[in-house]
């Protein structure tokens, strides 16, 4: 197949996949830098939803979620924010749960380390795991993909998951390796700083909110976390099996990438 015509299909291939998701137009997302405090309600133990794409006086749907304590250790530590090599030389050749001897590669994270955007998944598959970075099978394609849908590029964004290395099997992360991981996700987030952290699939979700609110009902809404705001979405694994469901995950990053534009500086 010629240049011109491979590259005819891939637009070809782009455009239904906006149609699949429902998208009508897209602007570029010019990061830019921002001076604007973080929300000032992050109240300890409390997270509540900060949906403020509501009209102020329509009533809200459904009961609010409140959640557990979602703060750690690190909010009180001062001084300035480690870097993400740091905390990467810190985790080393971790051997800290039972996950070490059967994973290839720690898949610590990539992408902008001061991104506005971090998405938080559950844990490397086989793809992840032969790579040493996180989303790059299947389902990272189609985040990928979901990404650029919101006019944004894969390397403005910061990937990483809630365990770092592969579960046997990919089975569901166990919550002796949560816990042991979790807190080099907690210094993560503390050293991007992102505005919006956006939870990839029940897991991530629960984990981050201490919650075993069912996804269906975690999904889409603004929950202010440790100075930013968390919304969880499908996964794109789901996705992938419930290509119906690509909508849902559509109106969710609408809302992400409303919120970031209204929050950059003129
Ligand atoms: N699924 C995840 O949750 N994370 C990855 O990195 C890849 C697939």
């Amino acid at each position: 197949m010629s240049d011109t015509k491979q590259v005819g299909k891939e637009i070809l291939e782009h455009l239904r996949f906006y149609e699949e998701l429902g998208v009508r137009w897209v602007l570029p997302y010019v990061s830019t830098p921002s001076e604007a405090p973080p929300p000032s309600h992050d109240i300890p133990g409390e997270a509540v939803p900060a949906d403020k794409t509501r009209a102020p006086n329509e009533a809200p749907q459904r009961p609010p979620l409140v959640f557990a304590q979602t703060h750690s250790m690190f909010d009180a530590l001062p001084g300035r924010a480690e870097t993400l090599e740091e905390i990467r030389a810190d985790l080393g050749d971790c051997r800290r749960c039972k996950l070490a001897p059967s994973r290839k590669t720690i898949v610590f994270g990539s992408g902008n380390p001061h991104a506005d955007l971090m998405f938080v998944g559950e844990a490397p598959g086989a793809d992840e795991d032969e790579q040493g970075l996180p989303f790059v099978g299947r389902a990272g394609q189609l985040l990928t993909r979901i990404i650029e849908a919101m006019g944004m590029k894969r390397e403005d964004v910061y990937i990483c998951n809630i365990l770092k290395c592969r579960p046997p099997g990919n089975r569901n992360p166990e919550p002796d390796e949560i816990a042991s991981c979790e807190p080099f996700l907690q210094r993560q987030i503390a050293s991007v700083k992102p505005k919006v952290i956006c939870a990839l699939g029940a897991f991530g979700a629960q984990s981050l909110l201490r919650t075993k609110e069912p996804i269906s009902r975690l999904r889409g809404h603004f929950i202010e976390f440790r100075g930013a705001r968390l919304i969880a979405t499908f996964h794109p694994a789901y996705l992938l099996r419930n290509p119906n469901e690509k909508r849902k995950v559509w109106e969710d990053v609408q809302k992400i990438r409303d919120y970031l534009i209204s929050t950059r500086s003129p």
